[in-house]
């Protein structure tokens, strides 16, 4: 029997709640399937480990992550925390130096949920967006000068490598190939933006040439937030830099129904290193010990982590069990505008699990 070692890092806020959910719903599958198992291994690394100790990981945090099949994570950020400091001190700590380049998010109109857009049924919304997650606007280089003074300065400095797009590309081109449309739209602003962004064309047209059965085109970031909400059905794959597919794909989940439902993979497709599997949600603490956090990303991102591992037929029976409960909107939680509970929906996917052939 297949076993695998997974790190679960609930992180802050709802995530620690979203996270147990995920937790009791794949030991249910893996028990409901019989051919695998699951071993988990629970961090309370986060803004609370933070306060404690002035560091949001132990120092040897990612040595012990190594040994681990995947990483299940929750989110990062807390009110009383600079957001750089729970970023970079847990998400990125992990992200940048196990090299998990390539960050997947689906989008999808599940059952039984309506998004904001009139007149779009699900099959007109079924996109990929592939997001260059190493290096670009986020690399973290820049500094400031004259600090406070008038002449104060600031740099930010976007890193782009002929490596690293290459990279992300060929993954996109793949990612392309393997959806039944082989449609791959490249997103970059190089119009004004004249260094980088035209690499990222060049090296487009190039990466294009071993995939003769995909059809590609490129757009203007400006003008695929609009494609993005005027004609959804016309996008299949996404591929995008850190900052612009950062943004689109907040756009994507809103026009989905809800930040709570997508979900996200950061993938080091080589597998040198573990691969992190997490809602795209933050730590979101309005509704922080409510209950009423929505898990289905949780669950939806839990699917990723499966097929990640080989795990296909399961991973298609939670995807069933997910699309079972969010048909029924007695059992939409407050931000898909019903009444339900973490705890009702977790039930109910469990329910759904068990009652599956
Ligand atoms: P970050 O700083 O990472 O953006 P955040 O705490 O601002 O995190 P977001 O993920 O941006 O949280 O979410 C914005 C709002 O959307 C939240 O404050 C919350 O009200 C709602 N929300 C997000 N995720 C969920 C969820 N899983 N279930 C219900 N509501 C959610
Ligand atoms: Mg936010």
């Amino acid at each position: 029997m297949n076993s695998y070692k997974i790190a679960a890092v609930p992180g802050d806020g709802i995530g620690k709640e979203v996270i147990a959910a995920g937790v009791e719903v794949l030991q249910a599958l893996a028990d409901r399937d019989g051919g695998f198992k699951l071993d988990f291994e629970s961090f309370d690394w986060g803004s609370d480990y933070y306060k404690k100790h002035g560091i949001m990981m132990p120092e040897d945090g990612r040595e012990t992550l190594k040994k681990f099949d995947a990483i299940y994570f929750g989110a990062v950020g807390a009110p009383d925390v600079p957001d750089h400091i729970t970023l970079w001190g847990l998400r990125l700590a992990i992200c940048q130096p196990f090299d998990q380049y390539a960050n997947v998010r689906p989008t999808r109109i599940l059952p039984g949920i309506q998004g904001p857009l009139r007149n779009v049924e699900a099959k007109d919304l079924d996109w990929v967006i592939v997001r260059e997650n190493s290096e670009g606007e986020y690399a973290g280089q820049g500094g400031r000068s004259h600090r406070g003074f008038p002449e104060e300065v600031a740099t930010e400095v976007t890193i782009f490598t002929r490596a690293g797009v290459t990279r992300i590309m060929r993954f996109a081109f793949e990612l392309a190939r393997s959806r039944p449309r082989k449609l791959l739209t490249v997103v970059t602003k190089s119009n004004a933006q004249r260094h980088g962004m035209v690499m990222w064309d060049e090296i487009a047209a190039e990466v294009a040439q071993d995939y003769p059965d995909v059809t590609w085109d490129k757009m203007l970031v400006d003008a695929m937030t609009m494609r993005m909400t005027l004609k959804p059905g016309t996008l299949d794959t996404i591929v995008a830099t850190n900052l612009h597919a950062d943004i689109l794909s907040d756009l994507a989940a809103a026009l989905a129904g809800s930040l709570g439902i997508a979900p996200t993979a950061n993938l080091n497709p080589e597998r040198h290193f573990p691969s992190m599997f997490e809602p795209i949600h933050g730590s979101a603490f309005d509704i922080t010990g409510k209950g009423i956090a929505n898990p289905v990303g949780t669950f939806w991102t839990a699917t990723m982590m499966l097929e990640h591992l080989g795990e296909k037929p399961a991973a298609e029976r939670l995807m069933r069990a997910i699309e079972r409960v969010t048909v029924d909107p007695s059992l939409h939680t407050p931000d898909l505008g019903g009444q339900a509970t973490t705890r009702q929906v977790t039930d109910a996917v469990i329910a759904a699990i068990q009652g599956d052939n």
